[in-house]
């Protein structure tokens, strides 16, 4: 049985002051049904994890290298240091923004996995690829990529997040049937390249316009195993429905 994971993902949002707040809010809602966890930006992660005890605190990012002369960089070490754990890697926003390639993400998940630590991965078509019938293909060779060289047990602890570009923070929501069979999709090339144990340990979210109201129908889909949720996860109450939802 793979246990449903849910991640706020902040972006480019939230004081350290508001992270502080946010998090000590919401630790008292959550509960045993799914691992749930937030994105926060690296300024605010020493104290957000300082006030989490079972929320998961993420980075947006992480460095593949382990220092030197890359600047505006974070590394594995600097997150340990203040006991994060876990990394957001290849974020759509990232791609198409700062430049980030299948072949990069690769290597944060590499890095991140021989430092213990664990990623959370994401892929996704843009809108032209989707109206050109290309989901399917883009997404298989995104997956390959991005887990070339990994070994199984790397790939048995990984989340793969499924975020069609063209519903991020469109208010445009893919279907529950897109969302599953881009999921199934997901898991079947994970299939392919570590084999069934591997694929049906691996755990998939779908992300892209969730929202309290909606997260239940993707979540009783077979291969979706949570959520990756930028807007909604900003707001105490929002998150809390999404939480409660998931019960
Ligand atoms: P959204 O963002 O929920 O605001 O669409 C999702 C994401 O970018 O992870």
């Amino acid at each position: 049985m793979r246990k449903p994971i849910i991640v706020g993902n902040w972006k480019m949002n939230k004081t350290n002051t508001e992270a502080i707040a946010f998090v000590s809010a919401v630790e008292a809602a959550l509960h045993d049904a799914a691992d749930f966890g937030i994105g926060v930006p690296f300024i605010a992660l020493k104290d957000a994890q300082a006030n989490a005890k079972d929320l998961i605190i993420a980075s947006q990012n992480v460095h593949f290298e382990d220092n030197g002369a890359f600047t505006g960089e974070v590394s594995v070490e600097m997150l340990k240091d203040v006991n994060v754990n876990w990394a957001i890697v290849g974020h759509s926003e990232r791609r198409e923004m700062f430049n980030e390639t299948d072949a990069g993400v690769n290597k944060k998940i590499k890095q991140l996995a021989a430092h213990n630590m664990y990623a959370i991965a994401c892929c996704g078509e843009t809108l032209e690829q989707f109206e050109a019938g290309k989901t399917e293909e883009v997404v298989r060779g995104q997956v390959t990529a991005m887990l070339a060289d990994l070994d199984a047990n790397t790939v048995s602890e990984l989340v793969i997040a499924y975020e069609p570009i063209w519903a991020i923070g469109t208010g445009k929501s893919a279907t529950m049937e897109i969302a599953q069979d881009t999921c199934a999709i997901v898991r079947d090339q994970v299939r392919v390249l570590y084999g069934d144990d591997v694929a049906n340990k691996v755990r998939v979210q779908y992300g892209g316009s969730v929202k309290p109201d909606n997260i239940a129908a993707y979540m009783s889909q077979e291969d979706i195993d949570g959520a990756l949720i930028g807007g909604a996860s900003l707001q105490i109450a929002s998150f809390e429905e999404i939480i409660n939802a998931v019960k």
